[in-house]
């Protein structure tokens, strides 16, 4: 075996998008410094809390002394050390923890900033979180001392955030007797982090709510004071907590650095006991829409953090952040028992309806805050109306929609119930991935012209859930773009009822022809009810998906064979009626696939054979020139 002595520092280089990472700490994306401090604060108080988890199990690795956060200064190096006792790092770990980044998203998370304006930097790498590298804003060399809980090793790592790190056996005497040691060798113009009204300062604001006590020393050898106590937040009544209490307790926990928009607090006594403080964050966590996105509510037993991985809300809620502390767990649970826990269960499902009560009182009272809600997260609480199915009706209730009369405003389906025009039956949406195509579908002027309210869905999630719910309070969701429209049947909103039309015998003739020039091309040919201006449109057919998720499933590859849509031609056009009264074989087929390719081009296609479509259209020019002369 070597000796400590023998062996050298071993060499790193930082993964790639560690490197990336570190440059924009260094040519600091951020104007507000002093954030460095609670993140490493905050992974200090992590490591507490975690020694505490493992030494439920296994005892011998506490040696029964208080979690506690050490802050050290010294004005004149200058320099700034965090310390704490918690459970320490490997050299591995090291490695692992301060060389790579483990959270996923963070590869696209970091292109995106990259490309952002600098403005937007600062409130984009406000969701991430900046972590640990966050150092480098304020230290031209770092280093980290650790020496893990149970275990007569000691690891020092060190890097001037340029790409590269050592890591080095050291000496048990250089290290904390347990924990992790941060030195930050400040930089010039970062000096003040050695003094200590403004780092007290910074750690009662940014830190007092740590579930660990932090003591601040102000030069070596001197008395350490205390700075914060560990206190739990969520244990004081909610008449002895301020808005600003609540705001920092939601930043230590959720690592965003912005205000809340509401907080859920209280305790549940009877069947289970247990207390709940959870916060609906003010902007969009960086990971939101990551599809390997768990919630991030942090389980306690007793006071003791036992995990951030719990499933403690559906996933719908997963942009809700915040704590649950229960007393009828035991400490020791293992990993495989949160899972199928019943308790947890039932504590899930209480949390879930206090947040959701939570959520419809606001939408009385608190309209704004509401709609804020409603602009952030909305697109994730519709993944609960397909998911949740006991608490679909509510969920359709809090839904907010934009719609054919909202305007910039939104609408919710009471208001759409109450604003349904005489004889309609359902609930008309049109979906896709833009408001402006949408509003400008040929498939909505019927509508339009009978004053019918369609929303328009623009979110990922609008294709589907409309599908699986059969109604809201009785009443059915329809597709403007699948099957017949059947707006005959409500009256006209200005009173004129255009019903009672009959298409041209020459219209009839031509849209029989059409059917049989375009084959297999469409499904049916037939006279529109719900066009006014447009001569045609495209609409998929009365039993399965409508053309959006139709066009979806399809570029998924989860179609057998292409969809066929159904071509609709306004009768009443005037254009369709000079096609129709031409009777020329040649003119009539190139017609009828022009008017296809039209409504393909309405609809945000192609026409299929882009080729074919040029010969056709010069075809026609011709036609019409010859005609003029
Ligand atoms: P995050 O805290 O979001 O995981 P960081 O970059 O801040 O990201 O830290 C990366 C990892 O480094 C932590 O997850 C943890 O495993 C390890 N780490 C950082 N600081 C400490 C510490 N004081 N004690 C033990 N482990 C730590």
């Amino acid at each position: 075996m070597t000796t400590i002595e023998e062996r050298q520092p071993e060499q790193h280089v930082f993964e790639a998008d560690v490197s990336r990472l570190l440059h924009m700490m260094v040519h600091s994306v951020y104007s507000d410094k002093d954030v460095f401090l609670r993140e490493l604060i905050s992974n200090a108080a992590d490591a507490c809390e975690k020694l505490r988890y493992e030494s439920v199990s296994a005892p011998e690795l506490s040696d029964g002394t208080q979690p506690v956060i050490l802050v050290t200064l010294n004005e004149e190096a200058p320099t700034l050390v965090i310390e704490d006792n918690g459970i320490g790092m490997s050299r591995d770990e090291m490695i692992d923890a301060l060389g790579t980044i483990a959270r996923s998203g963070t590869k696209a998370f970091i292109e995106r900033l990259e490309a952002a304006k600098t403005g937007e930097k600062t409130e984009l790498i406000g969701q991430f979180g900046v972590g640990f590298y966050s150092s480098f804003m304020v230290a031209d060399q770092v280093d980290v001392i650790s020496r893990p809980a149970g275990q007569d090793e000691a690891w020092k790592w060190s890097s001037d955030g340029k790409g590269s790190y050592q890591v080095a056996a050291i000496d048990l005497a250089e290290a904390p007797a347990r924990g992790t040691r941060v030195v930050l060798h400040l930089m010039e113009d970062a000096k003040k982090y050695a003094n200590k009204w403004t780092v007290e300062k910074i750690i009662r604001d940014q830190s007092g709510h740590v579930p660990v006590p932090i003591h601040l020393v102000e030069k070596e050898g001197a008395e350490p004071s205390q700075v914060s106590d560990g206190a739990a937040l969520w244990i004081k009544q909610k008449s002895e907590i301020s808005k600003e209490d609540y705001n920092d307790f939601y930043r230590s926990v959720s690592g965003h650095y912005d205000e809340p928009l509401a907080n859920v607090h209280f305790h549940a006594e009877g069947r289970h006991e247990y207390t709940t403080l959870a916060f609906i964050p003010g902007s969009q966590p960086f990971d939101l829409f990551d599809p390997d996105r768990q919630g991030r509510m942090k389980l306690y037993v007793k006071r003791v953090f036992i995990t951030d991985e719990a499933e403690l809300l559906p996933r719908y809620l997963r942009f809700v952040r915040g704590i649950v502390d229960t007393s009828d767990l035991p400490l020791n649970i293992s990993r495989e028992m949160i899972q199928d826990s019943p308790v947890l269960a039932a504590i899930k499902k209480g949390i879930t309806s206090r947040i959701l009560s939570a959520l419809e009182k606001m939408a009385e009272s608190e309209v704004e805050t509401f709609s804020k809600v409603w602009d952030l997260f909305g697109a994730i609480l519709k993944e609960g109306i397909y998911d949740d199915f006991e608490r679909r009706s509510l969920l359709l209730k809090l839904a907010r929609f934009r719609s054919t009369v909202s305007g910039e405003a939104t609408r919710s389906l009471t208001d759409y119930l109450t604003a349904m025009q005489e004889g309609q039956s359902a609930i008309y949406y049109i979906s896709g991935s833009s408001l402006d195509q949408l509003k400008s579908s040929p498939q909505l002027e019927g509508f339009r012209a009978k004053g019918i309210e369609v929303l328009l869905l623009t979110d990922g999630v609008d294709s589907f859930w409309p599908t699986n719910v059969a109604d809201f309070e009785g009443r059915p969701f329809k597709s403007v773009t699948q099957g017949l429209a059947d707006l005959n049947a409500v009256s006209s909103k200005g009173g004129a009822d255009e019903a009672g039309w009959q298409a041209s015998p020459e219209v009839g003739a031509f849209i029989d022809f059409a059917r049989s020039a375009l084959g297999e091309e469409v499904a049916d040919v037939r006279i529109s009810d719900r066009l006014t201006e447009s001569a045609v449109c495209l609409v998929a057919s009365e039993d399965g998906p409508d053309r959006q998720l139709e066009k979806l499933l399809q570029s998924a590859g989860r179609l057998q064979t292409a969809p066929k849509p159904i071509l609709e031609i306004n009768a009443q056009s005037e254009r369709v009626k000079s096609i129709a009264s031409i009777d020329d074989p040649a003119f009539r087929e190139d017609a009828a696939w022009l008017l296809l390719d039209e409504a393909r081009i309405l609809d945000g296609d192609k026409p299929v054979n882009p080729r074919a479509f040029a010969d056709r259209q010069a075809r026609l020019f011709e036609f019409a020139v010859g005609q003029g002369n």
